[in-house]
């Protein structure tokens, strides 16, 4: 679509993870439009899930930051960093400043159980793992007792719990040159995991992991993937929906599970046991400790569209474990002055247009991508399509003038004068080259800061060096 005007148009994002980028990048490519992008993010780095959710060993899927450097070297693109929305900025000083405002802040947050005992000591949640062993500012702090803990169970069998088993499961000699955490490496060379259990309430056909994921679980050195016989095997509703609505990888899941049922771990070997039909009831522990997962045994059941969904059965089961990863999915956290929709943990939208209230009307000029519009699924290039929904949407309204009115001065301006101290792209890019640097001397791929604090120091000299230098 079209968009004629004679003024830069000019849109703010929040948030600087992968959907905050492809958003930026489907603006830049509006023909005949001079578009300036500021993205905002309240950490001093950016790249959201990237850097601190995708797993240190997993660098060939970090390159995919390579897209995002080119997309900020469009001379439309601002970067402030360490700046929150709800404390330094409000949602009005955006609206006040832009013609469009877009959420693409995430789900940060895990989902509860809300089943007994989850506050137990020994109990945590996979999202506060990952952001610990990703040197995420927000679980630096953490602590995870893997030096007394041998057996983990892990509450759900997504990518984020193959991510979690992973890590444990692993050699810290070959974690320690990524760029996983200096802290976490250090918890892991004491750790005495031998066993995770991945608890599935469904069956292997309904495995929300990747094939890619659970093979390579199988090829780490002195490692054993092991299935029950009984648990491998499809129940006939399975088996009719694999071979009518199966995807090829879970047609690929149940092959695997399948080949790998019944097999033993050989002598010192490390197991990965992947469990199905198995949904946790409470988690029983002694002293405020956990001691053990309690489980309903379950069987499938067609749902209203004849997708399986599991229905408890009356029986049970004690597993015992040290430790448990809830990976049952993330959840949004509201920011201050954005709508949100409690029930679904993100924001209510309409393709992308941001409604007042849930099954409320669109708010002019306010718009969501990403994880916060559509909930936390899908991998990193699913929401390069969603973001392009969302600016398509943006066109239209634009084009039809259905947008802010901005008045006021630069955001710039703005945030100097209230003493916010914002890291601009050209920050991040000297802080990435120390990172990489520090790492380099480290016998690693990058050395991550644990807090906010340790990141804008070591920015402040890098600046002051810049400068005197100039
Ligand atoms: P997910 O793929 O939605 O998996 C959530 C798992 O938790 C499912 O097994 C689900 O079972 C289970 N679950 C949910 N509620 C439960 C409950 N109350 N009790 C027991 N089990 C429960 O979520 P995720 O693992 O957090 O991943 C989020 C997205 O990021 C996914 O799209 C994933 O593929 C992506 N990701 C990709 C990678 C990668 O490519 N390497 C890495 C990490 C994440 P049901 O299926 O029965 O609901």
């Amino acid at each position: 679509m079209h968009v004629p005007h004679a003024e830069p148009w000019r849109v703010a994002v929040v948030g600087s993870g992968p959907s905050a980028f492809y958003t930026a990048e489907a603006l830049f490519k509006t023909p005949d439009a001079r578009v300036q992008v500021d993205m905002f993010d309240r950490l001093p780095v950016p790249f959201g899930l990237v850097r601190g959710g995708v797993a240190p060993d997993h660098q060939n899927i970090k390159a995919v930051t390579r897209v995002y450097d080119k997309i900020a070297a469009n001379p439309g693109f601002r970067f402030f960093g360490n700046v929150q929305i709800g404390r330094d900025l409000q949602v009005e000083d955006l609206a006040a400043r832009y013609h469009q405002i877009v959420y693409a802040f995430g789900c940060e947050t895990g989902q509860k159980l809300g089943i007994p005992g989850e506050e137990l000591r020994g109990v945590h949640s996979a999202t506060e793992f990952v952001g610990w062993y990703n040197g995420h500012p927000d679980h630096a702090h953490r602590t995870f007792d893997l030096r007394s803990a041998k057996r983990v169970a892990i509450v759900g069998n997504g990518n984020v719990a193959m991510d979690v088993a992973r890590i444990l499961l692993a050699s810290p000699d070959e974690l320690g040159k990524t760029d996983l955490a200096d802290h976490a490496l250090a918890v892991l060379r004491t750790s005495s995991v031998r066993e995770v259990i991945l608890l599935g309430r469904r069956g292997p056909a309904q495995a929300a992991f990747s094939p890619k994921e659970i093979e390579e679980i199988a090829e780490l050195p002195d490692t054993a993937v092991l299935v029950r016989p009984e648990e491998a095997a499809l129940d006939a509703l399975s088996e009719a929906w694999l071979a009518k609505d199966g995807a090829r990888s879970q047609q690929r899941n149940v092959k695997f599970l399948q080949e790998h049922a019944g097999h033993d771990s050989p002598a010192g070997h490390k197991r990965l046991q992947c469990r199905f039909l198995v949904g946790p009831t409470e988690l029983l522990g002694e002293h405020g400790d956990l001691q053990a997962v309690r489980v309903q045994h379950m069987e499938l059941v067609a749902d209203t569209d004849g997708t399986p969904r599991p229905k408890a059965r009356d029986s049970f089961e004690e597993v015992p474990v040290d430790l448990v990863f809830k990976a049952i999915g993330y959840r949004g956290i509201p920011v201050p002055g954005v709508p949100f929709d409690q029930k679904k943990g993100i924001v209510p939208n309409l393709d992308g247009r941001v409604l007042d209230k849930v099954g409320g009307s669109a708010l002019v000029g306010h718009y969501a991508a990403g994880w916060c519009k559509r909930g936390p699924t899908g991998l990193i290039g699913t929401n390069s399509l969603d973001a392009k929904a969302t600016v398509d949407a943006m066109r239209e309204d634009f084009a039809q003038g259905a947008r802010l009115a901005p008045t006021r001065t630069d955001i710039a301006d703005t945030l100097r004068a209230r003493g916010v101290d914002a890291v601009t792209w050209a920050d991040w890019q000297r802080l990435d080259a120390w990172e990489l640097a520090e790492g380099q001397k480290r016998g690693k791929l990058r050395h991550k800061l644990p807090s906010i604090e340790a990141v804008m120091l070591v920015l402040r000299d890098l600046r002051a060096g810049a400068s005197a230098q100039a």
